[in-house]
């Protein structure tokens, strides 16, 4: 049985509110007041009869907050609002642009703890966990606050004709960014790809998911606090088959985080607008521990790969493939540390594992584990619901002896659920890793840090963690991040991360003469002197 922190008060039974905990423990309902929400929803634009719609808390199933619904018209409306904003904002200077990325990056870590709450709140996660999202969204204000100059400049590019062609490639931005996000890291991917987006030039047209809308709005509200103008950045909220394709409907580029069946239909709705999209998908990840790894440490990884953010996060491990002369050595430290970790609700640091954020994940998980088991696969540890801790909680569980033919092996539970298979060698580690039509993220964990670099480059993923979790690859924010195969098109992070939003345009300056039969020249002199021009640019070495 897992453990369970002393911090897990935030509960409540009932439907109503708590602001009152045993000891004066902080709840869902005293640090998210219904005055925070209601100034947070003032955020959304939708009109002033919208049809509210509520969400709960995760952790204690308490009512959180009432969120006004936007139309397809209001979507409409907020693109309006959006183009003019985006306007004025694209003929701002870059590094003012920029200089707005980091105030928020300084304002983000100041008030912190505001933003945590609200992602405990909407989530369920511990708060280590939420943390982990400031550090993402500080990660990318900083990187591209201080990088966009470099990345958006005009380059100059070798002209048709050298000396006479001079030419430069020029990055404008798209115009206005549809960017739809899911609820697991509601600050994360609300910011980190809103961010390069208005670095661009660019205005956004963002719809998080209902659940974690209050995040998103805090986000805004502070990046509007750090001077970005306030019609830039657009919030719309509603029922993911309505509002979503009004959002991909009028955007100039299409930003989508979420799972595949819905990236496949956002994609196809893109494409017959011929605007570009990024997809940012599901993933079934694999973690490799080689015969040589530093078991304690692979254990230790691979707890924090498997279970954080209790297993809600699309870069975390569900395959564990051990070497088998490790295999029995991994498995009981692992298996320890799973059994170990603390379940809990509180909104403060101290738990190791929170809830899970809706009774549909809970139900997927359940149904995950539940068929495996009833096909013959073993429970290592976990595989129990505890409602004894809040309505989701789920705790950390492994499994053994699964095959191909349960669900739990080839679809993305989005749990706390890993199974773990043996293998002999390194070929057969890579073919099975690969062996699924996602290619996401993948860690490997090996002493000989240049093998664990040649594994990697078998691996179809499109991040590697060499004896790390997921974290390394994903907070490298200067190296691009996305998937391979189902898991997605296209790359947030790095250069890829925000020249995605932008067009590129080649601005030519031809002096002199024409490309073209001049100076007397007649048709047949031009071609002429022009195959004799080629001929020797190719053995000047010119490219
Ligand atoms: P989801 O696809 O159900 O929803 C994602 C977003 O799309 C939500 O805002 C939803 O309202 C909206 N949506 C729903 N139907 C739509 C439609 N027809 N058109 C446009 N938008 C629509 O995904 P989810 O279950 O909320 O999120 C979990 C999934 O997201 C997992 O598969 C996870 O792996 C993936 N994910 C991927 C990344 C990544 O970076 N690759 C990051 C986080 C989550």
């Amino acid at each position: 049985m897992t453990d369970t922190t002393a911090d897990t008060q935030a509960r409540s039974t009932g439907t109503g509110r708590n602001p009152a905990a045993p000891g004066g423990a902080r709840t869902v309902a005293s640090a998210v007041t219904d005055a925070v929400v209601a100034r947070l929803v003032r955020g959304v634009t939708a009109g002033p009869d919208a049809e509210a719609v509520e969400t709960l808390a995760p952790l204690t199933g308490e009512r959180l907050a009432a969120l006004p619904q936007s139309t397809p018209a209001d979507v409409e409306r907020a693109y309006r609002l959006a183009r003019t904003a985006q306007q004025a904002w694209a003929a701002q200077p870059v590094r003012r642009r920029a200089a707005v990325l980091l105030r928020f990056h300084d304002l983000l870590l100041a008030r912190q703890d505001e933003v945590l709450d609200l992602i405990q709140a909407e989530t369920g996660k511990t708060r280590l966990h939420a943390f982990e999202e400031v550090l993402g969204a500080a990660l990318a204000a900083r990187h591209y606050g201080r990088k966009a100059p470099a990345y958006l400049r005009d380059r100059r590019r070798g002209g048709a004709l050298p000396v006479l062609t001079h030419t430069l490639e020029a990055r404008r931005p798209k115009g206005v960014v549809g960017q739809i996000s899911p609820w697991n890291y509601p600050l994360e991917l609300s910011v980190s790809d809103a961010l390069p987006a208005f670095a661009a030039g660019n205005a956004v047209v963002n719809k998080p998911d209902t659940q974690t809308a209050l995040t998103a709005l805090w986000a805004r509200e502070l990046l509007v606090e750090a001077g970005l103008p306030a019609d830039l950045w657009q919030i719309v909220i509603g029922d993911g088959p309505v509002v979503g394709p009004a959002v991909v409907e009028h955007a100039d580029y299409v930003s989508f985080t979420g799972s595949t069946r819905t990236g496949r239909q956002v994609a196809q709705q893109a494409a017959g607008r011929l605007v570009g999209a990024s997809l940012e998908l599901g993933g079934k990840n694999a973690l490799l521990v080689l015969a040589d790894a530093d078991l304690d440490r692979a254990a230790e990884g691979a707890v924090r790969a498997c279970f954080s953010s209790a297993g809600q996060l699309c870069i975390s491990i569900e395959r564990l493939f051990v070497h088998r002369s490790v295999a029995d050595a991994f498995l009981e430290r692992f298996t320890a540390r799973a059994r170990a970790l603390r379940l809990g609700g509180g909104l403060a640091y101290g738990a190791d594992m929170g809830s899970l954020v809706s009774a549909r994940q809970l139900e997927t998980v359940t149904r995950h584990v539940e068929e495996a088991v009833k096909a013959g696969a073993t429970v290592l540890t976990g595989g129990q619901a505890r409602p004894d801790l809040g309505p989701l909680f789920y705790e950390p569980t492994v499994l053994d002896g699964v095959t191909t033919d349960m669900p739990v092996c080839t679809e993305e539970t989005f749990g706390p659920v890993v199974s773990v298979y043996r293998f002999d060698t390194e070929d057969e580690a890579v073919a099975a890793a690969n062996a699924t039509p996602y290619g996401l993220n993948s860690s490997v964990w090996t002493k000989d840090t240049r093998r664990g670099r040649a594994v990697a480059a078998r691996l179809h993923t499109g991040t590697v963690n060499v004896n790390e979790a997921y974290a390394a690859a994903y907070g490298s924010v200067a190296s691009p991040m996305g998937g391979m195969g189902d898991s997605g098109l296209g790359r947030r992070h790095g250069s890829e991360g925000i020249l995605r939003f932008t067009e590129a345009q080649t601005v030519a300056t031809q002096r002199l003469m024409p490309i073209g039969p001049s100076h007397g020249l007649d048709d047949r002199q031009f071609a002429g002197l022009l195959t004799t021009g080629l001929k020797a640019l190719k053995a000047l070495r010119v490219r």
